[in-house]
């Protein structure tokens, strides 16, 4: 299997590279954004919760998301070629416990972290937010989502990174030349 975390700041092209992904390399996507909109919207307990939590930029609970996590690998497809994690883990702990819950499947998966200039990603966030109806793609919001990511999320990359399993990314490119990097790298990966 070949399992790829994609790491970068909320805008850094994560969707986009994911949709490739599942395409050229037939790997599954999970993003956990969308799971917890699909919780939002069918109305629970969880989801009304979570909507609060979003609105504001900030992180749902690591108890939550390493449930979420645990439940989608239990319901894996057995022909599953691999797995993209957009969104997850965004924090050391949540790292900590995929390792353990791929390990505990015999499972792997490398880092790749996807860099892009601040301005660039508040322009695209914005830009975005005309379109996508997201409650969190307004500037304030884009300001703290943007702080949390730098504060909590950044030092997963280094979780990978002292691990050797983390390789870089430069998303201020066409989305073409991103894939291209990817792309060489995961059949490095392969080999
Ligand atoms: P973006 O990458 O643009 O911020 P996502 O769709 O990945 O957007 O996530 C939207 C929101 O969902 C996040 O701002 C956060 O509140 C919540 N979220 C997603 N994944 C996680 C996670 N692994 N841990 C905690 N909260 C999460």
């Amino acid at each position: 299997m070949l399992n790829v975390i994609l790491c970068g700041a909320p805008g850094s092209g994560k969707g986009t590279q994911s949709d490739l992904l599942v395409k050229n390399y037939g790997l599954q996507h999970l993003s956990t954004g969308d799971l917890l909109r699909a919780e939002i919207k069918s109305g629970s307990q969880l989801g009304k919760q979570i909507e609060d939590l979003i609105a504001k930029g900030n992180l749902v609970s690591d108890h939550t998301m390493i449930h979420l996590i645990e439940n989608f690998l239990d319901n894996l497809s057995p022909d599953c070629k691999g797995i993209i994690f957009d969104g997850y883990p965004r924090t050391v702990d949540q790292a900590e416990a995929l390792t353990l819950m791929l390990k505990r499947r015999k499972m792997n998966a490398v880092m790749l972290d996807m860099y892009v200039d601040e301005d660039e990603i508040i322009k695209r966030l914005l830009e975005r937010g005309k379109v996508s109806g997201r409650t969190d793609d307004n500037f304030e919001t884009i300001k703290q989502r943007l702080k949390v990511f730098h504060e909590v999320t950044k030092p997963v990359c280094y979780y990978y990174l002292t691990r050797h399993n983390y390789f870089a990314i430069n998303g201020n490119n066409t989305v073409e030349n991103t894939f291209a990097q990817i792309d060489t790298i995961l059949k490095l990966v392969q080999k």
